[in-house]
């Protein structure tokens, strides 16, 4: 199946999705926008206010930043895909409860597949989780690693960072590198997981923006 196509099943799938509670406070999914053949895919939380009545993702108060640090790494909105781990919008943009994250996984996993992108970046912990289930987020965020030969770059929640303005710098500084970190994604080795390491607990709050 065309890649295109895979993208446009998901949107339609989601929109009427019921696999997970999130679905009761859904006024739109929001599958995510993007070309289907982007180099860069950037991985979110979740819809807050404004995705969920747009249906488009980071269209808030942490899309205007992200969109100043897509600028700062020299890369343009359009370029690149947006999405988030769950498509609807938690109630009062809560935290993505665990069965909600696994519900929703299959629509990011076939969102992957068929966009297939070399970097990935990982917006906040819960979708770096996805790729390093074993990461603090203080430590690894903004150091590049390669999963299964993919480079993934953990980044801070750009909400986390609107909240806290001594994130906001690291934020910033971790984008200023990203395009660096593209260039030399042959060098960044793979990663190992740790062994007898507890899952992170070191949140940053992501507090309510919207
Ligand atoms: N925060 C997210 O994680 N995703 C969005 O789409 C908007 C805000
Ligand atoms: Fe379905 Fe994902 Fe929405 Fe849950 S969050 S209802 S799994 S689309």
């Amino acid at each position: 199946m065309a890649r295109e196509q895979v993208l446009d099943q998901v949107a339609e799938e989601t929109a009427v999705c019921t696999k997970c509670a999130l679905h009761h406070s859904r006024k739109n999914a929001v599958p995510g926008i993007g070309p289907a053949d982007a180099k860069i895919m950037f991985i979110g939380e979740g819809p807050g206010f404004h995705e969920n009545e747009q249906g488009k993702p980071f269209v808030g108060a942490a899309g205007r930043f992200l969109d100043e640090l897509l600028q700062t790494a020299g890369m343009r909105r359009e370029d690149v895909f947006i999405t988030n781990v769950v498509k609807c919008r938690p109630p009062s943009n809560r935290d993505p409860m665990p069965e909600e994250l696994e519900a929703c996984d299959p629509y990011l996993q076939r969102q992957i597949q068929a966009i297939n992108p070399k970097v990935i970046v990982t917006l906040g912990r819960f979708s770096m989780q996805k790729f390093l289930p074993y990461a603090k987020i203080s430590q690894a965020h903004g150091q590049a690693v390669r999963v299964k030969g993919r480079l993934v770059v953990p980044f801070y929640h750009p909400a986390a960072a609107l909240h806290q303005p001594s994130l906001r710098t690291v934020v910033e500084a971790d984008f200023a590198k990203l395009p660096e970190w593209i260039e030399k994604a042959g060098e960044v080795p793979e990663y190992v997981e740790p062994v007898n390491d507890e899952p992170e607990d070191d949140k940053p709050e992501q507090l309510s923006l919207f």
